[in-house]
């Protein structure tokens, strides 16, 4: 098998609703996805979601970036490459995890396709499904309460729920979902950086009879000593989100027992590979792992739910990112699965996705694809 072209299509996909974190409010899954055909007949597929919040990206700078990446290095190689192709990702595109992940996700979809594996045996196939969790973004505490029944009712049994604008609001709203709507159901929190330490610690204080799960990224994420200090405070565990990037951005963290589980993301991180080398970092500190996400397609979704099944120490997942996306790039009952409460992956070698072209051709994002020309 040999990569004969690679192609970058700039995706944009609109949510039903829009989702308000304590750094931005998001309208649209923004992506970048990449197709690699082989010379027998496969498609390989991977996505790009760069968030210059988390990771620092420019969208169109990663997009001209992988564009030619791919189309310089890709044709005539085989997907079996593993080392060298790692390593010219992480030297040649240092700085745009979301672009080795797009790339590191197809190469990993053909080579299962290669081997007639999906992607998650080749991870090690720990579990055939997770529980799902549901984000809910920050709003009143009305709107918290009924969003998350209606979520119940819907089969969700675990709910994450955003905060990290105002701390008494945020007690609140916990206080009232507990009250309300019962406690035999998960509840995961996500500040998004949005507090001091003193605050978090207030914070974790105050709810420590809430029965909350985690707390993900409560403090900024360059801010470890300060991450350390709301962790050896905290009585709910501390989840290390945008503090954790690439492996070497773990080793800190993990020295100074900076929190008490970490959250990765493919996009993140660099892609499955780097995804995977995290959990078991992570595993051999004593540190669970989840698996989480950006507002990114099925593609995406699939990569990663693909990683959190194959691996023992992802104890939770986090993908909702597709969930309320006003279309879909995967052909139904093909990739990754939603019912009662679990996602769990169709069968299939690599992704097992059947992406449709037709649907990556109408979610097309012409604005990058002319401002990238243009420049
Ligand atoms: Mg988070």
């Amino acid at each position: 098998m040999r990569i004969r072209s690679a192609e970058v299509f700039p995706v944009r996909i609109p949510k039903r609703t829009a989702f308000r974190v304590a750094y931005a409010t998001r309208t649209a899954c923004l992506s970048l996805v990449l197709r690699l055909a082989t010379d027998d007949g496969h498609a390989g597929w991977g996505e790009a979601v760069p968030v210059k919040e988390v990771t620092g990206e420019d969208r169109a700078e990663v997009y001209r970036a992988l564009s030619q990446w791919v189309a310089l290095n890709l044709p005539g190689r085989d997907p079996f490459d593993r080392e060298g192709l790692r390593q010219a990702l992480e030297r040649d595109l240092a700085g745009m995890p979301s672009a080795r992940c797009a790339v590191d996700t197809a190469l990993w979809d053909l080579r299962g396709q290669a081997l007639g594996r999906s992607l998650r045996q080749l991870m090690g196939q720990a579990r055939p499904s997770h529980w799902a969790s549901a984000s809910i973004g920050i709003k009143g505490l009305e709107e918290t309460v009924q969003e998350a029944a209606s979520l119940l009712e819907r089969g969700f049994r675990h709910i994450k729920v955003k905060i990290g604008l105002d701390l008494d609001e945020d007690v609140a709203r916990v206080k009232a979902l507990r009250q309300r709507l019962g406690t035999d159901w998960p509840l995961y929190l996500d500040a998004n950086q949005g507090y001091t330490p003193a605050q978090a610690m207030e914070l974790t204080t105050r709810l420590a009879g809430e029965q909350v799960e985690f707390i993900e990224q409560p403090v900024p994420a360059a801010d470890l000593d300060g991450l350390a200090q709301v962790t050896r405070h905290s009585p709910i565990p501390i989840c290390a989100d945008e503090a954790v990037k690439d492996p070497a951005s773990l080793i800190p963290i993990l020295e100074r027992r900076a929190a008490h589980m970490i959250n990765v993301k493919l996009q993140k991180c660099g892609g499955p590979s780097a995804a995977a080398l995290l959990v078991r970092m992570a595993e051999a500190a004593g540190m669970r792992a989840m698996i989480g996400c950006m507002i990114e397609s099925r593609v995406g979704i699939t990569a990663g739910l693909s990683v959190a099944l194959g691996l023992a120490n992802v104890h939770y997942i986090d993908l909702d990112g597709a969930f309320d996306l006003a279309d879909d790039l995967g052909a139904p009952g093909t990739g990754a699965q939603y019912a009662d409460g679990r996602q769990f992956l169709a069968e299939g070698p690599g992704l097992g996705l059947t992406v449709d072209p037709q649907a990556v051709q109408r979610n097309l994002d012409p604005d990058l694809e002319l401002n990238v020309r243009q420049e």
